[in-house]
């Protein structure tokens, strides 16, 4: 799969899409990841990707031209199955949404900034808005770069364990179980005993029991009985 983020600040997100599973995923061919600055495609001298608001409210506006001039290079070279625009007034991400979107082919994830873009764009160009949680961010750069891990993550092949994906929190609609590793024993503090007992059945069952209990404690949201 191919994603294409639009960003007034590449140098904000390239490290992120260099490190650790992201990286390779790419390296596998798995994922490609292409961001692109949208300073590029301005035409005036001073490279300006944002204007005052009409109306006279205060903050700055991201105009049409530069993103315009970009998404069209991108669509005349593929077909894009979503063009998504980050934003708190999106819809809510979740795992639901990253499972969807890593079946696709392509996408472009744009980046907002300053007040936000012009309202234009996201009537003509923008096919979906995602937001990442009722907070304001100064940029959609973190929120890009948060869907895109998400997306990228679940790719078959991307994980090394690929089950690790399926059993984690969300994926069946529950919290995942507590996890533990070497010493069994830290300053008195003990790993549950039935982890240790080699029992493989009561093993499962223990985390399944854990899955549902902190579910219902701690997301009683997510059961719906
Ligand atoms: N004036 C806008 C906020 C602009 S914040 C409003 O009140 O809705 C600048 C940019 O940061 C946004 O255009 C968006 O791309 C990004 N952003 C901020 N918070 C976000 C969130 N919770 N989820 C996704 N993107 C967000």
């Amino acid at each position: 799969m191919r994603i294409d983020i639009l960003t007034v600040l590449p140098e904000m997100i390239e490290g992120f899409f260099n490190c650790s599973i992201m990286a390779r995923a790419q390296k596998k061919g798995l994922a490609e990841i292409v961001i692109h600055n949208i300073r590029d495609y301005t035409t005036d001298k001073h490279h300006k990707t944002d204007d005052y608001p009409f109306g006279g409210s205060a903050g700055m506006v991201m105009k049409i031209e530069p993103i315009d001039r970009l998404i069209s290079e991108l669509r005349s070279q593929r077909s894009y199955d979503e063009v998504i625009f980050t934003s708190p007034d999106g819809e809510k991400f979740n795992q639901r949404m990253a499972n969807n979107l890593s079946l696709c082919g392509n996408l472009i994830i744009l980046c907002g900034h300053f007040k936000g873009i012009d309202y234009r764009i996201r009537e003509h160009l923008i096919t979906k808005e995602i937001s990442i949680g009722d907070y304001v961010l100064t940029g959609g750069e973190l929120a890009a770069a948060a869907i895109a891990d998400a997306v990228v993550r679940i790719i078959p092949g991307v994980l090394n364990d690929e089950q690790s994906a399926l059993d984690d929190s969300f994926q069946d609609g529950l919290l995942d179980h507590p996890v533990y590793t070497r010493p069994a024993d830290y300053k008195g503090w003990r790993v549950p005993d039935i982890l240790l007992s080699g029992n493989e059945a009561l093993i499962r069952e223990w985390e399944l029991n854990q899955q549902i209990e902190r579910t219902k404690r701690l997301r009683p949201d997510l059961i719906s009985d």
